[in-house]
């Protein structure tokens, strides 16, 4: 039988390989990753911050939109609630 080819980080938005030059996003609630540009609510400058508290020894817990909860908050809302408590894990971004 020929051996499926499965991505290794498939991505939890797209389903497509989240490769490790690309900005990924791993989810605390899943444990999936998820390309940044898959995950509408977190934008270039919000993955810097979080890259760079990332490199100062800091972590980040994020959950992604399929984890989430519906509720009325604006994806905004979402990612500023999730940034501010964020100090349990570490080395949960693919690459800055
Ligand atoms: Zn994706
Ligand atoms: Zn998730």
């Amino acid at each position: 039988m020929a051996s499926t080819r499965r991505p290794l980080h498939p991505c939890s938005g797209c389903g497509k390989e989240v490769r490790p030059q690309q900005q990924a996003i791993l989810c605390d609630s899943c444990h999936q990753w998820r390309h940044r540009l898959c995950v509408t609510n977190i934008t270039q400058a919000m993955y810097r911050q979080i890259n760079k508290e990332l490199k100062q020894g800091g972590s980040f817990d994020w959950t992604c939109p399929s984890a989430l909860p519906t509720t009325h908050q604006s994806a905004q809302a979402l990612v500023l609630a999730v940034l501010r408590p964020a100090i349990q894990q570490k080395n949960c971004l693919m690459s800055a």
